[in-house]
C-alpha cells in the first residue's frame, strides 16, 4: 500500500506514522518530496490489516491499495488457461464450448423438442431455467422442481450436460444433484453467501457479470467461488447496464479481454442477454468469438413466440444449425491452444 501524508506533514506526524505501518506488520520505506511524503509498505496485503483506515487520519491525503483483491483468479498465481470437462466436452486454451437451450424450462415436449435439434448441431451442453429470476413478480417465474425433473430426463435421454441457475442457498443442492454447470445469474454476481455455499457443490460454477459490476468486483466474486472450493469456474459477460437503449444490456467486449489478460479462468458470452432480440445475437457472437472468448451460452428456443420468458431474443432451435454454421470458421480461426 502507498499512503501519500498532505502536504508539509511534520515530521512528528510521519514517525508516528511509520510505526504504526510496522506495528501493522508491514515494511515501511519512506520517500520524502519536496512538498509531500510517501510511505510505501511493503508486506502481502492479504496477510496483514489494512491500512486504509489511515485514510482517517488528518494528515494523510490518501491511501492507494497495490495488491490486487483477488489472487487465486490471477494469472500470477497460474499463468497457465485452466481447462476442465463438463460432461463430455472441455472448456479452455482452444477448447470451446457452446452451450445452447431455451431461456426457461416450460415443458416437457419444449425440452425434448430443443434438445433433439441442439444434439443434432452437435452441442453438448443444453441450458434452461428452472428457478427464473425476474424483473416482475407477476411473470413466469420457473417450473421450479418440476423443470429439474424434466431437466434430468433431458440429460438422460440425449446424454448431454445440464447449465441451470441456482438462485437461492436451500436449493443448492437439489439443483446440483441435476445440473453439470450451475449459474449464478447476473442478479447475483455480488450475493457472496450464495457463492459461498454454491462453491461448495462440487460442480462447475458459470458466473455471470452482474450488470453494474466492475471487472475487478466480478474478479472478486469468482474468488469467493476458488477461496471456498470450486475449482471450475466459468466467467460469463452478458452485458452491462449503459444509457443505451437500442439494445437490452450494452455487451462488453473490453471486459471479456481484460478478464482474459487478468485471469486464467475461461470467459464465455452471452450474446442473447446482451442483445436482447434474436437478429443481433450472431453479430454479437462473432464479435466474442473475435475477442477471444472461450465459449457462448445461447438461448434457443423450438417457437420462440411461445416463450414464457425472453421471447424475443431467443434463436429457433430448429434454426441453430444455420447460427452455429455461421460461428463454426472463426471458432476454428480463433481458437488454438
Ligand atoms: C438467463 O440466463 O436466463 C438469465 C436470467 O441471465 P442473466 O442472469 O444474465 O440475466
Ligand atoms: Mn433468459
Amino acid at each position: 500500500m502507498i499512503i501519500v501524508f498532505r502536504p508539509h506533514a511534520t515530521q512528528e506526524e510521519i514517525e508516528k506514522i511509520r510505526q504504526r505501518v510496522v506495528d501493522f506488520g508491514y515494511e515501511p520505506k519512506i520517500i520524502q518530496g519536496v512538498e509531500q511524503t510517501v510511505i510505501a509498505a511493503v508486506g502481502d496485503e492479504t496477510m496483514h490489516k489494512s491500512l486504509e483506515t489511515f485514510e482517517t487520519l488528518p494528515m494523510i491525503e490518501k491511501v492507494v491499495p497495490i495488491q490486487k483483491r483477488y489472487k487465486m483468479v490471477s494469472r500470477e498465481f497460474s499463468n497457465e488457461p485452466s481447462v476442465f470437462d463438463i460432461g463430455s466436452s472441455r472448456i479452455g486454451s482452444g477448447n470451446f464450448l457452446m452451450v445452447a437451450g431455451p431461456c426457461s424450462v416450460e415443458s416437457r415436449e419444449q425440452m425434448r423438442t430443443a434438445a433433439g435439434d441442439l444434439t443434432d448441431c452437435g452441442i453438448k451442453v443444453i441450458r434452461g431455467g428452472a428457478y427464473k429470476p425476474r424483473t416482475s413478480p407477476y411473470d413466469f417465474q420457473g417450473l421450479k422442481e418440476d423443470g429439474l425433473a424434466l431437466l434430468a430426463e433431458i440429460k438422460e435421454e440425449f446424454g448431454v450436460a445440464i447449465a441451470t441457475e441456482i438462485l437461492s442457498v436451500p436449493d443448492v443442492e437439489r439443483v446440483a444433484e441435476v445440473a453439470d454447470i450451475l449459474q449464478i445469474g447476473a442478479r447475483n454476481c455480488q450475493n457472496y453467501h450464495l457463492l459461498e455455499v454454491v462453491a461448495g457443490a462440487g460442480r462447475t460454477v458459470l458466473l455471470k457479470r452482474g450488470m453494474a459490476t466492475m471487472v475487478e468486483e466480478w474478479l472478486s466474486a469468482a474468488e469467493y467461488l476458488i477461496v471456498h472450493g470450486c475449482p471450475h469456474v466459468i466467467l460469463c459477460e452478458r452485458g452491462i447496464r449503459t444509457f443505451e437503449n437500442s439494445t437490452r444490456s450494452t455487451l462488453d467486449l473490453s471486459a471479456v479481454a481484460v478478464a482474459k489478460k487478468q485471469s486464467h479462468l475461461p470467459v464465455v458470452v452471452d450474446p442473447s442477454h446482451a442483445a436482447g432480440r434474436a437478429d443481433l445475437v450472431l453479430p454479437l457472437a462473432k464479435a466474442a468469438i473475435a475477442v477471444g472468448a472461450d465459449g457462448l451460452i445461447v438461448e434457443s428456443h423450438p417457437n420462440p413466440q411461445e416463450a414464457c420468458s425472453d421471447a424475443v431474443q431467443q434463436i429457433p432451435s430448429g434454426k441453430f444449425s444455420e447460427f452455429y454454421d455461421e460461428l463454426k470458421p472463426l471458432i476454428e480461426l480463433c481458437n488454438k491452444p
